[in-house]
């Protein structure tokens, strides 16, 4: 059967040049970095290599770029140093977050007692601005950790203000990038962000390597000990190929940006047409929303919502109902929950999410499957 990945937000499909690229370093570069010898020397310049390639196309400093295994563990790891080692006492965040974020913040309540608060949502997905710059002017040591791009929605955050009203308000400012990083331009020199992370297989990366970007200046405490890899900050001997393939994606993203980036937009705007000329009462969840993430509400009634999404599964269609983690979840999506009314969330919502490998005819597909539900 043909299989039809319409859930880009959750991960993506490798590239082939990505996969080339690790093949090439796993078949020769099997130094272990932290060895003197040229063996050695070799596999640590590859991954200095690729530290300094994310740099690049971030506009900050190669050293400070942390590699890790995931933006999760980057999450976990900058939260906790803030509270334990920064004297943290206040984390600002919202109820939107993922759930690396939000349930981190929680295990950090429980634990150190620290005071939480949230930043208002709108129905539309935006935060509310004003409360927020209520919320920080209290005089606490605080962390902000907000997001640009929601994962669930693709509503986008104004992380150029939030930031600079952190900065104001002498509140560090961690940012979770995953949904943005090598899909649109981020210039950290121009962002007054202190911390922020990604995952490479949401940039046609590998899975299970990500990165955190640590202000110069911020000095965290190890999240693992052992050797002196990543500043001493992780460590663990380094993954060279995964860390490879996760520059050269990232490269590949960024070169690629402008055509893959216009195509993409068209085929999110050809895939809600096509949804509003077959259902009446299709609505966009959000506004100001990402070019790569379509989350719909559906005008079904309860017995067909029930199976959506086992319906498109069998006809090969890959979506996804809120966050990648929820899917095949019963529970209502927590970003949904804190954005649309009752009767609303009674009826299906679809994340639908592009990369530009994806074509009309798939969207066609899509459309004509939904209506034989
Ligand atoms: N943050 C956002 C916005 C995400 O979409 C995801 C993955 O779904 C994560 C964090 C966690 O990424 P990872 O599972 O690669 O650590």
């Amino acid at each position: 059967m043909k299989k039809i990945y319409l859930d880009n937000a959750a991960t993506t499909p490798i590239r082939q040049e990505v996969i080339d690229e690790m093949m090439k370093v796993m078949q020769s570069e099997y130094g272990n970095p932290s060895s003197t010898h040229s063996v050695g020397r070799s596999a640590k310049a590859i991954i200095e290599t690729a530290r300094k390639t994310i740099a690049k196309y971030l506009h900050c400093n190669a050293q400070e770029i942390i590699f890790t295994s995931t933006a999760t563990e980057a999450t976990n790891w900058i939260l906790r140093s803030a509270v334990k080692d920064f004297g943290v006492t206040r984390i600002i965040t919202s109820k939107v977050e993922h759930h690396a974020t939000l349930y981190t913040v929680q295990a950090l309540q429980e634990e150190f007692g620290i005071e939480v608060e949230f930043v208002n949502v709108a129905h539309d997905g935006t935060l509310d601005y004003d409360q927020f710059s209520t919320l920080l002017s209290n005089n606490t040591k605080t962390i902000v950790s907000l997001m640009h791009v929601n994962n669930e929605t693709g509503v986008v955050n104004d992380i150029e203000r939030i930031g600079v009203m952190c900065h104001q308000n002498k509140a560090l400012f961690h940012c979770d990038t995953v949904q943005s990083i090598g899909k649109t331009e981020l210039n950290i020199q121009e962002l007054q962000v202190d911390f922020l992370v990604a995952s490479a297989h949401k940039f046609h990366g590998p899975k299970g390597v990500g990165f955190a970007f640590v202000r110069k200046n911020l000095v965290l405490q190890p999240m693992l000990f052992g050797g002196e890899q990543e500043k001493g900050w992780r460590a663990g001997t380094e993954s060279v190929h995964q860390i490879a393939g996760m520059a050269k994606a990232l490269e590949l993203s960024y070169q690629h940006l402008d055509e893959e980036r216009k195509q993409i937009s068209e085929l999110k705007a050809y895939c809600f047409q096509k949804l509003q000329a077959s259902f009446q009462d299709v609505a966009i969840n959000g506004s100001n929303t990402f070019y790569n993430i379509l989350n719909v509400l559906l005008p079904f009634t309860p017995e067909k919502t029930a199976m959506i999404l086992f319906n498109l599964d069998m006809k090969g269609i890959a979506v996804s109902r809120g966050s990648a983690c929820q899917s095949g979840s019963i529970k209502p999506s927590h970003v949904l929950v804190e954005m649309l009314y009752e009767d609303e969330l009674k009826k299906p919502s679809l994340r639908i999410s592009f990369s530009h490998y994806n074509t009309t005819a798939e969207i066609d597909y899509l459309v004509s499957a939904l209506k034989e539900i």
